[in-house]
């Protein structure tokens, strides 16, 4: 098994550090050769305007979406999550929209957005919450299962095989949830 990490700018090497904890196979998508076989796709944190512009630029765009609605298991955290989001309420660009979420962008403010709390994420009890400049969730589709939320904001929900974080599981130490993503690139 093989999970590609998109590694164009952000948070993705802390997601590396976690597959290599748990033993499992990896390659940084940078450009589009390297976008094949992959069980699994992870999108990490940074700056969504800039990650977006990139896989466009790079024509990743097209690819990474229909491989997500063709259902390649997809683990998003904060930027990654505005990626995947059908809707952002406060911004008018919009960027894969595999997901079908409305999410506020910076939604705890820009320079005081960051935080640490604790929660359950669906089966998973009890696991940390880092926020760093997070978006949440504002509206969800039919079909689309809540895992988690903070101060009745929702900040975590799975929809088929995409699972959309506000928060950064990677700098937690806790792998709890990236296994719980692998196991969905299994079956
Ligand atoms: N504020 C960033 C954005 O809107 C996301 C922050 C993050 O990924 N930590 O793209």
């Amino acid at each position: 098994m093989r999970i590609g990490i998109l590694a164009v700018q952000g948070a993705f090497i802390e997601h590396e550090k976690i597959l290599e904890k748990l033993g499992v196979d990896y390659v940084e998508i940078r450009q589009k050769k390297d976008f094949t076989g992959i069980d699994g796709l992870i999108l990490p944190g940074g700056e969504s305007t800039v990650q977006g512009k990139l896989i466009k630029k790079l024509g990743l765009h097209e690819e990474i979406k229909s491989s997500i609605e063709n259902g390649l298991p997809v683990l998003a955290t904060c930027a990654g999550l505005i990626l995947l989001a059908q809707n952002i309420e406060n911004d008018s660009t919009v960027h894969l929209r595999t997901l079908p979420v409305t999410v506020k962008r910076n939604a705890y403010g820009r320079q005081l957005g960051s935080f640490l709390t604790n929660s359950n994420v669906g089966e998973i009890a009890d696991f940390p919450l880092v926020f760093i400049r997070a978006p949440y969730i504002t509206k969800v589709g039919s079909k689309v299962r809540v895992l988690a939320s903070v101060d009745n904001n929702i900040v975590g929900v799975e929809y088929g095989k995409q699972i959309g974080l506000a928060f950064h599981p990677e700098m937690t130490g806790d792998n709890r949830i990236h296994e719980r993503f692998i196991h969905n690139c299994i079956s």
